[in-house]
């Protein structure tokens, strides 16, 4: 069997017509799962992409779609585009920022009143007033995704907070993360029966003791934010690459997606996407 040379992780936040930074259109989130349906691509799941990079073979039109946070919006616009095309993405939950209350209308329904929803900026705004319900998912809908297989859920902390930059001492940093990664895992043990050794990391920071403590808390698989390398059969499960998805079409996810996995012309893209990184941040 062919097998995939590097399976591309993409990372999505918000699908939402109130555009806005970390979001994607549902026009353009449309427009990229069909495409990537069209050209016979499958999303993976976590276990699946786990095999793959254990070895096992895997087919070459292989993606793992993933989304962090958590947001209601994922649920109204990102979840009937995944089950129209038949694919299945992962979520990373905040899971102390989950509520309840029934399930939401989504835009798979037709005629539906649909809840409004916030652009990023507005979202952190309510979250940091204490209000998270108008901008995040509620377990009946975690629930209900889970259910049709739009999406898995895994962890993503229980508060979301740089504990590293809260001026604390690293001993009392280490605490605070290991409660929070202590209480996401409770959360989802107790509302989805179940916990994978799946995490990632909020805003992307992690260090080595960090990397230690999610590991010692039963986490394997660490996915970062950081695009420049790829993931390989055999590579660390410790640093996932993933490529955060653009507000553009099908052909710019499949072209960035071709750069991302290509065997020779991928490497050489991530030097220089980094290089040019490197002299912006001197400039
Ligand atoms: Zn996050």
């Amino acid at each position: 069997m062919k097998t995939a040379y590097c399976v591309p992780v993409l990372m999505y936040h918000h699908v939402s017509p109130v555009v806005g930074s970390l979001t994607t259109s549902p026009e353009n989130f449309e427009s990229q799962i069909a495409g990537l349906a069209r050209h016979g691509y499958r999303g993976l799941t976590a276990g699946e992409f786990a095999d793959f990079l254990a070895g096992k073979p895997t087919p070459p039109r292989s993606v793992l779609i993933t989304f962090d946070d958590g947001y209601l919006d994922n649920w109204v616009y990102a979840h009937p585009v995944l089950q129209k095309y038949s694919m299945h993405a992962v979520l990373f939950l905040i899971t102390g920022l989950i509520g309840e209350g029934p399930a939401r209308a989504h835009a798979g329904q037709q005629g539906a009143a649909l809840p409004s929803v916030s652009c990023h900026l507005q979202a952190k705004a309510l979250l940091a007033a204490g209000n998270p319900d108008p901008v995040m998912l509620r377990w009946s809908e975690v629930l209900a995704m889970q259910e049709t297989g739009s999406f898995e859920f895994h962890s993503h902390t229980h508060t979301h907070h740089r504990w590293d930059l809260t001026g604390d001492s690293r001993e009392v940093c280490l605490q605070h993360l290991k409660q929070d990664l202590t209480d996401s895992r409770a959360t989802l043990q107790r509302r989805l029966g179940a916990v994978s050794e799946h995490f990632c990391w909020p805003q992307g920071y992690f260090a080595q003791d960090y990397v230690a403590l999610a590991q010692a808390s039963g986490f394997k698989y660490l996915y970062t934010t950081v695009a420049h390398g790829q993931n390989l059969a055999g590579a660390s499960p410790a640093h996932i690459f993933r490529v955060a998805v653009r507000n553009r079409g099908d052909a710019w996810l499949r072209t960035r997606m071709w750069f991302a996995t290509h065997s020779i012309v991928g490497p050489l893209y991530n030097k220089w996407k980094l290089w040019k990184r490197t002299l912006r941040a001197k400039a």
